[in-house]
Parts: C-alpha cells; structure tokens; sequence
C-alpha cells in the first residue's frame, strides 16, 4: 500500500492536489474536513458536534476526529492506498494513525508538505471563501486561528515525520500543474 499524509497550513491547496493524486495513483482520499462537513449538512450527531469547533476555527477534539477516521481506514482497508488530507492535526492523531495502520501491516510512505507564505494562505482563503460557501473560510478571524491552530498544535508533526525520515517539503506556491509536478517527483521516490 503507499499511504500518503498531504500536509499543509488552511488554504496550502491540499484538497485541490489531493483530488488530482488519487487518480493519477489510484488511492483513496480521506479529508477529514470533507467527512465533517457531510456530517453537518446531514445533521448528525457528529456533524453537531465538530460545528461548534469547525464555526470557531478550532480544532476537533482527538478522539472524535480519530474514531471517525478509524471507521473510514476500516471500512476501506481493501484500496490501494491512502491519500490523508487534514488528518493527522496533531500528535496523538499521528501515533493513532501508526497504530491504526500497524494493525493492517503497512504504514505511512511519506508525508509531503506543501509549504506556502502566511499572507498568500489567508488571501487564498478569504478568495475560496466567495465561492465555497464554508463560513470558516470567509472571516479573517477564524481564518486567522486555524491558521494559528496548525501552528500550536499541528506544525510539529513535520518534525515527527522527519525523524521517521519521510518527510517531504514541496513548494506550494505556482500553478496547480506545477505544484502536481513537483508532488509527484515526490511520490516517485516513495
Ligand atoms: P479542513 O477542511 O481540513 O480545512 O478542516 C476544516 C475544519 O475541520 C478544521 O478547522 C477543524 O475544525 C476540523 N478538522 C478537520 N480535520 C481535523 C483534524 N484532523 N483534527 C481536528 N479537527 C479537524
């Protein structure tokens, strides 16, 4: 299997790559921002839950977040492989990601991290926010404290993944083929 973790502050462009790299590799994509969005428009308990985190910028508490990404790496654990966007956010989600992955017998190929100024991440965002209706994506506030989130809680990991030797920093800056190009460089050598 070749598991991949797409890293990146709010607004790196995680999604958009994500998207074209589970068809050029045939792997199966899991953001866990998506599967929490679904939850609110179908008005689950979950859904209610991760809004009140979600409308604030804050992150979902640990055991939420990681029992709903088990439940999704379960039920498909037949794929390819992996694409983890927006998941792991902090520590405890990346040692349950290896436990979790552990159990099936394989693991995290590589991290690729795409690495983009602050400045262009919250006018990327307050841009995709006219279009994408997310209400997180609309306010400089919120936009402000995810970013300051992925910063406290989560930019760490790439020192986690670093000391495991497989993290990979690409610059997300330029245009998406570009950006592809240089995220697939990456996956050649995974
Ligand atoms: P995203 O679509 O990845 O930008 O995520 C949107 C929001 O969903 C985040 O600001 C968090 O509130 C929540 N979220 C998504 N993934 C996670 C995660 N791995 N851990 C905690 N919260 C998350």
């Amino acid at each position: 299997m070749k598991n991949i973790v797409l890293f990146g502050p709010p607004g790196a462009g995680k999604g958009t790559q994500a998207e074209i790299i589970k068809t050029k590799y045939d792997l199966f994509h899991i953001s866990t921002g998506d599967v929490f969005r679904y939850n609110i428009k179908n008005n689950t308990n979950l859904g209610l839950l991760a809004k009140g985190y979600m409308d604030k910028g804050e992150l979902v508490p640990d055991k939420v977040t990681i029992d709903m990404l088990s439940d999704v790496v379960k039920k498909n654990i037949h794929v390819n492989g992996f694409i983890f966007d927006g998941f792991p956010r902090t520590e405890s989600q990346a040692v349950a990601l290896e436990v979790l992955l552990e159990k099936f017998n394989t693991t995290i190929s590589g991290m690729i991290a795409l690495e983009v100024d602050d400045e262009i991440l919250i006018n990327r965002l307050l841009d995709r926010g006219k279009d994408s209706g997310r209400a997180d994506d609309s306010n400089r506030e919120i936009i402000e404290n995810r970013i300051s989130e992925y910063y406290s809680k989560t930019a760490i990991l790439k020192t986690y993944y670093q000391r495991k030797n497989c993290y990979y920093g690409v610059d997300g800056v330029g245009e998406i083929g570009d950006i592809t190009s240089r995220i697939m460089d990456v996956m050649s050598k995974l």
